[in-house]
């Protein structure tokens, strides 16, 4: 009798076992054809966008994509608030002092980026990559490899004539830049529908720098932003991947008088905008979102494992 119970017994172990097994392997076959929050993650840096700035200025589409997205006006870059070593930041989730990217030029000799960039991970992970920039500084960020189009204002990656010179003599007025790279940003979008893609539109920091932070001019650089917004998410409806698609609106710092790297509020604080697939609309961040963020938060859209323990943290308050 006692032989018989130990026998019923070892039977249903083995039973449990049998279940807890197949339990896994649906579980490891689900996950692994789990789809990701995002296919597409685009993230916009309008360059010297500061949210005070903003406030005033007639941007209808930024404030449509806030309105019907997630967003926060008091969103921090890292310091120094200068733009290469925030947009490292922002394209890598870590901060300055570990991706040491801590000079604010191009400077061909210093080579690129030594820690992995979204973009590596993300091409690691088998999705496809582009990077439309209006400054020639943003080159150090381009790890070979890992980025199927980079296009420096309208000149990509295969030409060679990687000089502001070259674009100015390309494209005339740097100040239209934004334009520019839109238009092609854009077309690439309909044609190649990358899954993760950075867009740099440059004007408001250069006209900043000439005309000071909330000039006349500033404000109508920022309409030509606002325009460049609406090209390059028309582009995104064409393509049909409206809905597939999580667009982040952001920038590398703000400013005041005719500079920003000063570190007070006016230059730190820049927008963060979430707008797309699985975006709690209409929601207000009252929560700290700092540009390491924007990495980390557009590697969990895709489902891609960070290459490095990140500094940002995805942004899970932003969707549902
Ligand atoms: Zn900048």
């Amino acid at each position: 009798m006692l032989s018989l119970l130990h026998e019923i017994a070892c039977i249903m172990r083995v039973k449990v076992w049998q279940m807890l097994g197949l339990i896994g392997l649906i579980g490891a076959v689900f996950c692994a054809t789990a789809a990701p929050r995002a296919e597409h993650v685009l993230i916009i840096s309008m360059d010297g966008a500061a949210p005070w700035v903003i406030r005033d200025t007639p941007m209808p589409t930024l404030r449509q994509l806030a309105r019907e997205g997630a967003v926060t006006w008091q969103a921090e870059t890292t310091l120094p608030s200068v733009t290469l070593p925030s947009h490292a930041s922002m394209l890598t989730g870590v901060t300055p002092s570990r991706h040491r990217i801590t000079w604010n030029d191009w400077r061909p000799t210093n080579g690129v980026i030594q820690v992995p960039t979204i973009f590596a991970a993300a091409k690691q992970a088998g999705l496809s990559t582009a990077m439309f920039v209006g400054k020639i500084k943003l080159y150090h960020l381009l790890q070979p490899g890992t980025v199927d189009r980079f296009d420096f204002a309208g000149k990509d990656s295969n030409n060679n004539d990687a000089s502001e010179q070259g674009y100015r003599s390309a494209d005339g007025d740097p100040r239209n830049r934004a334009r520019a790279v839109a238009a092609r940003a854009a077309d690439y979008w309909r044609r190649h529908r990358p899954n993760l893609c950075f867009i740099h539109l440059a004007d408001p920091d250069w006209v900043g720098h000439q005309y000071g932070w909330g000039s006349p001019e500033q404000r109508r650089s920022l309409q030509t932003v606002d325009a460049a917004l609406g090209t390059v998410l028309g582009a995104v409806r064409q393509a049909g991947l409206r809905s597939q698609t999580v667009v982040i609106i952001t920038a590398d710092h703000g400013g005041h008088e005719k500079g920003h790297s000063k570190g007070i509020p006016a230059d730190v604080q820049i927008p963060w905008v979430a707008w797309g697939r699985g975006v709690r609309a209409g929601t207000q961040l009252n929560l700290p979102v700092n540009t390491c963020d924007t990495a980390a938060t557009a590697l969990w859209l895709l489902d891609v494992a960070p290459l490095l323990p990140l500094d940002g943290k995805p942004v899970t308050a932003a969707f549902r």
